[in-house]
């Protein structure tokens, strides 16, 4: 058979769009993984992706995404003042009209807070159901996304109108080494009709986010978490100390910040952020399977507990029984510097 462009093998035309998150001038790494995720979809699949902000590092964002994967074909960029921030009206409107000027098969967007903010707002006003967490993609509308927490893998076939909208697992499509050689073309959405309606029911109050020189948790090659059993935020601190050791990021368990030990940016598992490390450490975790469901894909899992029936040690590739107010100032101590 075949085959034309932009057409997959059932004869189906796609082309889609990536909704990219950006922060400092740079597209994130999990909008790469989307596209990586949309290269799955079929073969000759033109892939666009949607930037919006204002400002300099808007730009500088747009330079970046031109280049960031061989397979983007070009950047669409929304610049303006209502835009600023990644607020979830103003995008969702951003997202119905660019769908409805370009007509694309597919929408993608990562699985994060910014995409899970999004994606459900431009799904209603495109009237469509969008599938969430998809983790492995076999064909244009056919996805893999896991249910029950991680204990079950479903596999859903999309009949609906177009676009197909997806949020994308970045763990599962991990960003390529290449970047495109040329960069690809660079256009500014026509925002002249852009505005009015629910843009004005919400309005950005504050950011409030850590600052800190260590890794990002959902791209960190090493991640070490804590649960309940720190006891204190100050406790905390001589997690983070490993963590600097290690050139780690911290997690947390949801019962540590429910405590209030950390802040909720830390958590993960079901409810919170998805990891795939090459080595994740869990001090004091009694292994939930709300927790765990974020943390399976880890390569090598390394657990600490007093308790030798703890759930986190079957899963765990090195278990050791033990208190960690003891195992992690030694581990501290024998570590050697970085
Ligand atoms: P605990 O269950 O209290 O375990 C503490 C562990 O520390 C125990 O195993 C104990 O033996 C050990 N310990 C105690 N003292 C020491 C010591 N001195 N040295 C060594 N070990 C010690 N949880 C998440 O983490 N992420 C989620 O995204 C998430 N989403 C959820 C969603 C839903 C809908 C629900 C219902 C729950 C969710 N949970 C989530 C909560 C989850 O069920 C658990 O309650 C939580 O993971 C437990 O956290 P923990 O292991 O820190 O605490």
């Amino acid at each position: 058979m075949t085959m034309t462009a932009n057409v997959d093998a059932a004869g189906i035309h796609i082309s889609t769009l990536v909704l990219a998150e950006h922060e400092g001038g740079c597209i994130k790494s999990s909008s790469i993984s989307s596209i990586e995720a949309a290269n799955s979809l079929g073969e000759n699949n033109s892939i666009s992706m949607l930037l919006a902000g204002s400002g300099s590092s808007l730009q500088e964002a747009a330079t970046h995404a031109a280049s960031c994967h061989p397979s983007v074909s070009q950047v669409l960029v929304a610049d303006s003042d209502k835009l600023k921030y990644p607020l979830a009206e103003a995008w969702a409107k951003l997202v119905e009209m660019v769908q409805n000027a370009g007509v694309y098969s597919h929408i993608l967007a990562a699985s994060g807070s910014f995409g899970k903010n999004i994606l459900p707002r431009a799904a209603a006003l495109l009237d469509v159901s969008p599938i969430t967490d998809v983790i492995a993609i076999s064909g244009s509308h056919q996805f893999v996304r896991p249910i029950y927490a991680g204990n079950a893998l479903s596999t859903v076939r999309y009949t609906g109108e177009p676009p197909c909208m997806l949020s994308i697992r970045s763990t599962s499509f991990p960003v390529p080494s290449e970047t495109r050689s040329s960069a690809a073309p660079i256009s500014q959405v026509d925002l002249s009709t852009f505005g009015g309606g629910t843009l004005n029911k919400a309005r950005f109050v504050k950011l409030t986010s850590q600052d800190s020189e260590r890794p990002d948790l959902g791209n960190a090659r090493i991640v070490v978490t804590g649960g309940r059993a720190l006891k204190s935020a100050e406790n905390f601190k001589m997690l983070e100390k490993l963590a600097e050791k290690l050139g780690a990021a911290v997690g947390a368990t949801r019962a540590a910040v429910d405590a209030g030990f950390v802040p909720n940016e830390l958590q993960i598992g079901q409810t919170g952020k998805i990891v795939a490390p090459d080595l994740y450490m869990a001090f004091g975790v009694s292994g939930a399977i709300q927790h765990l469901a974020g943390i399976r894909d880890s390569k090598v899992i390394v657990a600490v507990n007093k308790d030798p029936d703890a759930p986190i040690f079957q899963v765990a590739d090195y278990g050791l029984v033990g208190d960690l107010f003891e195992i992690i100032p030694e581990l501290q101590e024998k570590l050697p510097e970085k």
